[in-house]
Formats: structure tokens, sequence, C-alpha cells
């Protein structure tokens, strides 16, 4: 399909039109423009996609184009791996479902309270996303119904295979009526995969998005890996520690860039957004003011960046992932133009590594990971800049008035330059200070991990004992965790609980060993005290977790 479709082009109706247009989203990303038709039209579908390309849109938004919002019992069920998937995919919905009035739709996960989410049930809710032990615990119950479903989905369904669920997925997807509308969607196809999908699928068409592979030179490349919530600061630890002249900042919505522009400038910077909502003028003004250094910083969609050509762009900064590989490398071409050295910085959550090694393999090019600006460079780059300033001043600014000013103050006070000194440069540098705070998100165990390379995939057969080939370099620590055999849980509720509460991928938990009363879990050395307390109150089965250092395992 051709790169010029837009939204309105899918067929979707103009309130989910409108929606998308508020939200900011400017085009389709290429796995929507390809499933959002074919869904719409009731086929069955596979699609190769991961996190980070837009798969949710692509299956909710034809959904909710053919949703009735009069029937009462479950329509739609969307299967994933861990909870905070589910919680994910419950708030697209009801972002995407904002005209839809009277639409419900109901996160069902495993440690979570039975009584919300019976409550939930009774209610009536038209979409229910969960995790499949938890949702067959409630078709065991009778507390749920799908024998009125449309769609079922099966979102990441490899990671469902990974974390040993693929045999609670198969048993929901067979009690589901036989004319349901099944879409699965899954970054890998392993065996036990597509076998489920050639039982249940009918006729499905595939998508797997290609990219082609480009490669881009004389730009720098490094990622850095981080959650969501400490991307505002990397991008200003960056901003201030980075060696630039002009920046691109690059974010996936119209919004975002009004949202992250004005943040930067609240903090000091001379930054400014540039987006399709913008009239002509505005951005022409906005490219101008960039090219002659009013403006140091421009924060910019895709759409709104192309082909924007400013020689003293030296540095692009992805602060959100790109979709798909063209767009990345589109962004980086913007700097290192002119035969000038460029670099470009891209931040990846660890849900999204998987679209870094895309884009990798796609540029035949290794993106280096880097690390979150620690609070001592930034303290030593401030006072590099600082002392720069005074040499300037000294050389530049005529300093009589001050010289004897500075003696009259001597004298009222009765104090030294020694004694003086510190408190006018407490003076001097309120503005900026010399002093830098450590911050939470110098806590970084998801990056720590990142040092370990290793892919390799679980085996999803194991059900009480998760047994891995460790990879070489990963240190582990045994913890004990209050919840075992007898209180019915299992090894996918705790990797699932662990992953999403500690932000830790899955391939970085090692074995788990389910006891009667209690379970052993591996996990890599060095946990951060935050995390180690997070984790401690976490509840699985309604227990809390209460973890344990039991040894270096
Ligand atoms: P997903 O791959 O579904 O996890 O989506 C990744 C992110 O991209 C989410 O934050 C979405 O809100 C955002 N997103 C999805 N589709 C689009 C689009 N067409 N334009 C801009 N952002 C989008």
């Amino acid at each position: 399909m051709s790169d010029s479709i837009v939204f309105s082009d899918l067929s979707l109706p103009p309130s989910i039109l409108k929606t998308l247009k508020n939200l900011g989203y400017e085009i389709p990303t290429p796995i929507q423009k390809e499933s959002i038709p074919l869904l719409m039209n009731g086929r069955d579908l596979i699609g190769q996609a991961q996190t980070g390309t837009g798969k949710t849109a692509a299956f909710a938004l034809p959904i909710l184009s053919r949703l009735d919002v009069s029937q009462k019992s479950p329509q739609i069920l969307v299967l994933t791996p861990t909870r905070e998937l589910a919680i994910q995919v419950s708030e697209a919905f009801q972002a995407y479902a904002r005209h839809l009035k009277g639409f419900h739709v109901l996160p069902v996960y495993g440690g979570q309270s039975y009584t919300i989410q019976l409550n939930g049930l009774k209610r009536g809710v038209h979409v229910v996303v969960g995790t499949p032990g938890r949702i067959l615990d409630h078709l065991r119950r009778e507390t749920l119904k799908i024998d009125e479903l449309r769609t079922v989905v099966l979102d990441e369904a490899d990671e469902m295979l990974n974390m040993g669920f693929i045999e609670d997925v198969e048993k929901i997807i067979s009690g589901a009526p036989k004319t349901c509308q099944i879409a699965m969607f899954s970054a890998t196809m392993p065996g036990p995969v597509r076998r489920i999908a050639k039982l249940y699928l009918k006729s499905p068409s595939e998508i797997k998005i290609e990219s082609k592979t480009t490669t881009v030179e004389s730009v720098e490349q490094r990622y850095l890996l981080l959650n969501n919530n400490q991307k505002l600061e990397a991008l200003t630890r960056l901003l201030e520690v980075e060696n630039y002249d002009g920046v691109l900042v690059f974010v996936r919505t119209k919004s975002a860039t009004a949202e992250i522009s004005e943040k930067l400038e609240a903090r000091g910077f001379a930054a400014a957004a540039l987006n399709g909502d913008m009239s002509q003028m505005l951005r022409e003004r906005t490219v101008n003011h960039l090219k002659k250094r009013k403006l140091d910083i421009v924060v910019a969609t895709d759409v709104a960046a192309r082909g924007l050509d400013v020689d003293r762009l030296s540095l692009v900064i992805n602060y959100d992932i790109p979709h798909d590989v063209e767009p990345y490398i589109h962004r980086i071409g913007r700097t290192g133009r002119a035969g000038r050295e460029g670099k470009a910085i891209l931040l990846v959550t660890p849900r999204e590594k998987r679209l870094l090694r895309d884009i990798e393999r796609a540029t035949k090019q290794k993106i280096e990971p880097t690390q979150l600006p620690s609070s001592q460079e930034i303290g030593r780059k401030r006072a590099e800049l600082f002392k720069e300033r005074v040499l300037q001043t000294f050389a530049n600014q005529p300093l009589h008035f001050f010289t004897e000013h500075l003696k009259e103050l001597k004298k009222d006070l009765n104090m030294s330059l020694e004694e003086l000194a510190p408190a006018l440069l407490f003076l001097a540098q309120k503005d900026q200070s010399l002093q830098v705070e450590k911050s939470i998100s110098e806590l970084k165990y998801a990056q720590k991990e990142e040092s370990q390379e290793s892919r390799e995939k679980l085996s999803g057969k194991a059900k009480s004992l998760r047994k891995r080939k460790l990879p070489g370099n990963v240190k582990f620590d045994c913890y004990r965790v209050e919840v075992g055999k007898r209180h019915k849980a299992r090894v996918g509720d705790i990797v699932g609980a662990i992953a999403n509460e500690a932000d830790i991928e899955s391939q970085f938990i090692g074995n788990i060993r389910l006891y009667d009363d209690y379970s052993t879990v591996e996990l890599p050395e060095g946990m951060p005290k935050e995390i180690f307390h997070l984790l401690k109150k976490t509840h699985i089965r309604q227990r809390k977790l209460n973890l344990r250092l039991l040894a270096e395992a």
C-alpha cells in the first residue's frame, strides 16, 4: 500500500476519526494500514508485529467501529500475557472509545481482587482484556460468559507461550463461539503458536511488515533503555550534557510536540513545537528561528519534519521510538547534513526492544547502548559552563563598577573576599544550580539488565518449575516469595507480576520453583531498594509476596 494513506481512507466511522484527530495521530502505522481494512471486513488475521508498531490501535479501532453498544454481554475478549499489557490495552480501548457513550472495557488479571472484577462483569462490559489464567478462573466460576463473543484477540501470542499460558489460551478459544473472528498478534511465530492459528483461525490473512534495509552513514547512533516515566528527565539530562548545535526531538503525536516543548521551555531551554496543526506560516517561522539560533531545540512529529533541512542540526533525539524503520532513517537523516557529524539518540522502553533490534537489522548497523547522564556528569558540565561564563565576563565586560562595589561590600559587611565569594557565587548560579540533586531515575534496574544480550527463550511446558538455560553473563540472586502451590500460584503469575512491577523483561527472570507454601525465584543481582520494596508489597493470588533474599543463585 502506498505511503499516502491516511486514517480516513480506512473506512473508519467519523466519530473514530475525530478521536484520532484529538489524540494527535497523523497517519496510520504500517500494521494499521494493513490490518484495519481486513478486521473491518470480519476477516481472521495473523499479524506479525510487536509493541511500538501501533498494533493495539490496529485491532482496537476496527473492533470499536463494529461494536454494538446495546449488547451488554462481552463481545470482545483480548488475551494478553501480562497484567501490565492488559491494563495498557484496556486504557487504549478507553481512549479510542471516547466517542462511544456507555462503552465499558474491563481489565481482568491475576493478583487483583475478584470483587472489583466481579462488579465490573456484573455491570456489563463490551470488551474484556485479561491474562489467560484469570480469564479461565472466571470461566470456571461462570462469572464470565463468552457465548456471545464476536471477536477474540490474542495479543503477544508468543509471549503467552513463553510464559506457559498457551494451554489456557487454547482452552479459552475452544470455548468461544465457532463463528468468532480471531485476530492473533505475535512478534515471532514459533510452532505451538502456528498450531493454534492453524486449528482455530478461519483462512486468516497474514500480515508481516517487512522493513527494507537501508544504511545510514555519518550518524553516530546510541540508545538509552528506560521506563516511560523517566523519559522527560532523560531528555533534559541529555540536553544538558551532550554537545550539540541544534536539536530535533521526535515524538509520536502532535499533542506531545506541544507538551514536551513547553516542558523544555519551562526548564530554560530555547525550544518550540513543530506539528501539522500549526499554520504554514508558523511552521516556517519556527524553522527560521532554528536556523537563526533564536531556538536550539525543535520538538516535531515525523510528518511535520518531513524534508526539514537545517545545517546546524547536529543531534536527533527519538523521544518515542518510531513505529517502523523508514521514519527512523528519515529522522536521523535530518542530522549529519552537509558533511557534518551527526548524533542520534533513541529512547527505548524495555517492551520496545524488539523494535530496536528490527531497526538495527534493517539498517545493518549496531546502535550502541548509552547511559542516562549521572548527576556528577551534569554537575561537571554545569561547572564547566560556569567557568566559561566567568572567563567571558572577565574578557568582555567592563568590571570597574563592580570592583568598587565589592570593596564597599567588604567594608560594610566586615567580611573578607573568601567569606563573601561563596554567597556571591550562590546568587550568581541561582538560575541554574551548580548543585545537582540525585533523582530516582538514577536507579536504573532496567538499564543494568541491558548488558545481558541473550534472548534465549523459555520453555513453555514446565508448569511448576521454570527451568531455563541461563545466559552465561547474567548473575542472579535467589529470592523467596510467600505464595506457593497451595495458593494455586502458577509460574506465569509470578513471572507476570514481577515483569510488570519491576519492569524486568521475562527473559531476565531466572528459575522459579513452586513449593507448597512458598516459591523461589531468581532475579538479576543488585536489585535497587525501591524495586525490592515494590515487590515486597506486590500481591499474587491475593497474597503479599513479602520478597526475601535467600542467597546468590
Ligand atoms: P502499540 O504498538 O500498540 O503499543 O503502540 C505504541 C504507541 O504508539 C502507543 O503509545 C500509541 O498511542 C501510539 N500510536 C499508535 N498508533 C499511532 C499513530 N498512527 N500515530 C501516532 N501514534 C500512534
